[in-house]
């Protein structure tokens, strides 16, 4: 067996883009390693969602050139591949900074990966066309020891791309257009994770409530429909979907956060700004009030559920008072997590066009400002769950000899002093203490 090893930068959907590659390449007779020093073949999974994180690859690869000339004079090959985003967006621009670079391939080409890498071993390869098929019918199924390997939970991309076209995001141009999959194919993906011991799915995609996939009979079905025909497998025990856009937010699916029990009450709805102004130039399609209506009609069919969204401080244009009416924002939602960043420029982007670019130092102080507000939320959050009880999907060991780890249906990791028999199952949990994001608790019998 050759020896494969992936480092996965960015999003869920690049975790899960991952697991696929190793599954494409297990039939080439390549076995996952998590020791670099093994590899033959080094997969770098880029993010381009801001300048940091495609400079990091960069980075990587200066750290990779030297590993790799100090394998070569011990006579062993390491070929090098860069897949994701910035694969996508910068193709044959990687191979002129990095010639160390073998292999460059975009995220539709990963069914391919088996002829790429052989290819590869011969010339340099650039793939970063959308083909026509549909790579998923292509992608082999993860073999069941595998998914055992694995764990209890699992992610599933469901569709992928985006049309919203935000004014600061290259996702539109990095996965292109707004792709669903067909419902029997997510059930039957689906099935097989359950088959090897998955208790809990996550649905993935960009846009993931704008989901359309065509049912059996070709008809165009939502999120919810979809939710509901994987919520009869067997043995499947929780479903969460992430990162959802608040114009797709529609009834049927806000009905099933009332109806169905496994569908659990965390909800990630990024509204990134709570100035209109900021909206309408974000190309966001909404204002700050359809944000809170929709929230207010969300916790009217599922009060506790907890939310959690995506934020970007320093859009161009945005002044003092912009800014305040975000803080304000997140004081009206009460966000029981959430993830915020400083607003950075993507070239090929509307937004690096625009006049007004906010200087670092005032985008980083209020990133301050922000995040200190959004932590102590979240710590208000966790305080207001001890004295609750409620169901934790056992995961795995805990740090401490004698403890075991599971998920909240709030998506908070719980400890708890248990057996490790109780892995894998799903135990009412008395809370009576928090950490900084953690709660610890008290299995009930
Ligand atoms: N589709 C999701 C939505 O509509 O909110 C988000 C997908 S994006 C991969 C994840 C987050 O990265 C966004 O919600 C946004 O907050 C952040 N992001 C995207 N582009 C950014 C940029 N140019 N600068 C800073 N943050 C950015
Ligand atoms: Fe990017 Fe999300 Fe906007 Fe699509 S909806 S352009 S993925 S931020």
């Amino acid at each position: 067996m050759k020896k494969l090893f992936i480092k996965t930068y960015g999003c869920q959907m690049n975790v899960y883009d991952s697991d696929r590659m190793s599954d494409a390449l297990a039939a080439s007779g390549y076995e996952a390693t998590t020791e670099i020093n093994d590899a033959d073949l080094v997969v770098l999974n880029t993010c381009h969602i801001r300048e940091k994180a495609a400079e990091k690859v960069y980075s990587e690869l200066g750290r990779l050139r030297i590993l790799r000339k100090s394998q070569e004079a011990k006579g062993k090959k390491m070929m090098i591949g860069i897949a994701g985003c910035v694969a996508q967006a910068e193709g044959e621009e990687i191979m002129r900074r990095a010639p160390v670079v073998d292999l460059v391939f975009g995220p539709q080409s990963y069914h391919k990966l088996p002829e790429l890498v052989g290819r590869a071993a011969n010339e340099k390869v650039v793939e970063t066309d959308f083909p026509a098929e549909d790579k998923f019918e292509h992608l082999p199924k993860a073999k069941r020891e595998t998914t055992i390997a694995r764990g209890l939970t699992s992610f599933l991309t469901v569709q992928e791309g985006c049309d919203k076209f935000c004014s600061f995001c290259v996702v539109p141009y990095t996965r292109g257009a707004e792709v669903s999959r067909p419902i029997a194919q997510v059930v039957a993906e689906a099935q097989n994770l359950v088959d090897g011991g998955v208790k809990e799915i996550t649905l993935l995609g960009q846009n993931v409530n704008a989901y359309h996939g065509l049912d059996e009979m070709g008809n165009s079905k939502g999120l919810a429909d979809l939710i509901y025909r994987l919520a009869d497998i067997k043995g499947l025990d929780r479903l969460r979907y992430t990162t959802s856009h608040p114009r797709d937010m529609d009834d049927a699916l806000i009905e099933a956060h009332r109806d169905l029990d496994m569908l659990m009450p965390y909800l990630h709805l990024p509204v990134q700004a709570g100035s209109d102004k900021i909206l309408k130039s974000m190309n966001r399609q909404h204002t700050a009030k359809e944000y809170m209506d929709l929230i207010d009609r969300i916790r009217t069919a599922r009060p506790d559920l907890a939310l959690s969204g995506d934020f970007i401080v320093g859009f161009p244009g945005e002044t003092e008072e912009d800014f305040e009416a975000t803080m304000q924002l997140v004081k009206d939602v009460h966000y029981a997590a959430a993830y915020s960043f400083k607003y950075s420029t993507r070239p090929g982007t509307p937004g690096a066009e625009m006049d007004e670019q906010v200087p670092e130092d005032v985008k980083y102080e209020r990133l301050q400002r922000l995040q200190e507000l959004l932590n102590a939320q979240q710590k208000e959050f966790n305080q207001s769950c001890v004295g609750q009880t409620f169901p934790v999907l056992f995961e795995k060991k805990g740090r401490d000899e004698g403890q075991i780890v599971g998920r909240s249906p709030y998506l908070q990791p719980v400890q708890v002093d248990a057996d490790l028999s109780l892995i894998g199952t799903i135990q009412q949990v008395s809370m009576h203490d928090t950490g900084k994001f953690s709660l610890f608790g008290k299995i009930v019998t």
